[in-house]
């Protein structure tokens, strides 16, 4: 580096400005602007501090943006992991949001099958038994045809509460995302009132 007075010119208006060797600070003779002065083993310019304090602005910025990335990350997987656990498979390994119409299928599949137990059931034992027999076979359709009723009543429940997991994961999902989101934007608006 020169120990003589430099030459530069004014990052903002361009105007020639003699610089002393050492100095970090100018302001233009021309304009008035306030230059902080840069040097590399080969160059030397000015940039306005306006400039230095936007560009400091925008590394605070990524910085935030580097620090919510990891938080995004882990709360799209949590959410990917939520749709592979409470979503409904459809093909190709894609799953769907699960409905309250999915419940009264798997509810509706398991009464036509106590339905037809319980038929099966009884009329076996009326073509076959008689007196103690047939009362004996009925009471035992009757039994197994209840049981398969409970099991819809549970299908259904099950299906319901799943419906209600699903909807409350995906708007807390929404609600952590739009924070981390909204966030970053918040903290942009705040550096750029104090500039
Ligand atoms: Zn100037």
């Amino acid at each position: 580096m020169s120990a003589v007075a430099e030459s530069l010119l004014c990052d903002r208006c361009g105007a020639p400005l003699t610089v002393g060797p050492r100095a970090r600070f100018v302001t233009c003779t021309h304009c008035g602007a306030r230059l902080s002065v840069h040097r590399s083993d080969s160059a030397a310019w000015t940039e306005t501090l306006e400039e230095v304090a936007a560009a400091t602005g925008r590394i605070e910025a990524k910085l935030d943006a580097l620090h919510r990335r990891p938080q995004l990350d882990a709360l799209e997987q949590e959410w990917e992991r939520m749709q592979d656990e409470l979503g409904v498979p459809v093909r190709l390994g894609r799953r769907r949001p699960p409905t309250a119409k999915d419940a009264s299928h798997m509810a509706l599949g398991f009464q036509t099958l106590a339905v037809l137990t319980f038929g099966a059931i009884a009329i076996g034992a009326a073509l076959k038994g008689e007196g103690g027999a047939f009362l004996f076979g009925l009471l035992w359709a009757s039994g197994v045809g209840a049981l398969m009723w409970c099991l819809a009543w549970l299908a259904q429940r099950g299906g319901i509460e799943r419906v209600q997991r699903y909807e409350a994961a995906e708007r807390d999902y929404r609600r952590r995302r739009a924070e981390l989101l909204g966030g970053s934007e918040a903290a942009g608006e705040r550096r750029g009132e104090a500039r």
